[in-house]
Order: structure tokens, then sequence, then C-alpha cells
């Protein structure tokens, strides 16, 4: 069985689905199977809201102050089992939500998920990926069009609902593409934060 809890770098994530609307160029399911101390990250079968709350039950949270979805897939395309299970975690274990999201999800559900996020979600990072529509179909391929466009709309009305809300770039970009996103995320009102590769 896939693990649905594990850690990363001192990090506690949750792995809720393997769903996910994009097929990155850089994402790390396509060659491994797992990250951190994480066993399996690929279910056999999307983990029900029983079973994620049973995994938050088994783990230790002694050290822990924070809960963040981020696996093998994008957590809102699990929307209900997210926010039911971080309201769990919430209430139960005294943890600060984070979401790691490509900010799909408006369009995923075809309907404005922002204020349901905003009820258990403390922070958000939004997977920016390039500064424009055409960078960000080649590097992200997603299932939609319009995502790109969506995705920025997401980060501004996210913002609006949510305290903490930044976009992020991976250092796989070039010097300039990294500039010119650090300009779109200023003419957004986003803080931007560029990672390592992992
Ligand atoms: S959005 Fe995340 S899970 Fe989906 S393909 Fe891209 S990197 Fe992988």
């Amino acid at each position: 069985m896939a693990d649905i809890l594990y850690t990363y770098h001192n990090q506690v994530y949750a792995n809720i689905t393997n769903r996910c609307d994009c097929s990155c160029v850089f994402c790390i399911r396509s060659h491994k199977d797992a990250i951190g101390e994480a066993e399996h990250l690929w279910h056999e079968k999307e983990p029900s809201l029983e079973e994620i709350k049973k995994a938050i039950d088994e783990f230790d949270f002694t050290e822990c102050t924070e809960l963040v979805y981020c696996g093998y897939g994008e957590p809102t395309c699990a929307i209900e089992n997210l926010i039911a299970s971080a309201a769990y975690a919430k209430e139960k274990y005294n943890l600060k939500i984070r979401l790691n999201t490509n900010g799909l999800a408006n369009l995923y559900h075809g309907r404005n998920v922002i204020p349901q996020l905003a009820e258990v979600v403390d922070s958000v990072s939004i997977s920016l990926n390039a500064p424009t529509p055409e960078r960000y179909n080649e590097v992200t391929r997603p299932s939609f069009p319009n995502a790109f466009e969506a995705m920025c709309s997401f980060a501004v009305m996210a913002k609006e609902a949510i305290r903490q809300v930044r976009f992020s770039v991976v250092d796989v970009l070039s010097q300039e593409e990294i500039e010119a996103s650090f300009r779109l995320a200023d003419e957004l009102g986003v803080p931007l934060r560029v990672r390592k590769y992992a």
C-alpha cells in the first residue's frame, strides 16, 4: 500500500491522490516511485477519507506544526478529502495546513473552490512554472487550453482569501525566465519563491 503521509526534509506531507491535470516535464513522478522517507507513493486505489484520517492518527506529530498537502498528484483533484482531512488534522492535532498546488482547481472542478479551501488552508504555494502561456504549456502540458490564465487568476483570488499565498518556480528555468517570473508575480501582487529542483 502506498504511503499517505510521508516525511521529507523534516516536513510532513499528505499524498492523497495520484490524479493530476498536468504532465510537467520535470515531474518527479516520471522517474522515481517515492521521495523523502516514503517507500511508495503510487496508490493502487485512491485513499478514502477514513484511510487518510487513519494515517493522520497513526502519525506522531509531536515535533510538527504543519501538514503539507503535496504528493504524487495534484491534491485539489481530491478536494473533498483534502478539505475534510485538513479540517480533521487542524482540529485534532492543532496543525497548520499548507497546500502545494498547480492552481488549476477551479478549472478542474468547474467552480470556484477558493472559499472552501480558505476554511482550512493557512498557506498556499502555487506552481507558476513559467512566465508566459507558451512556456507554461510546454513545461506543464496541462489538460486545459487556458490553464496559464486560470492559474494566474486562481493565485490572485486565493491571495484575497488566504493569508499566505505565493508562487513558486523551479530553478531549472533560465535566469531570464526567472526574472520575467518575478516581474509577472509582482504585477499580480503575489510573492514568488525560486525552489531548488529536488
Ligand atoms: S502538477 Fe505536480 S504532480 Fe502534476 S505533473 Fe506537474 S509536478 Fe507532477
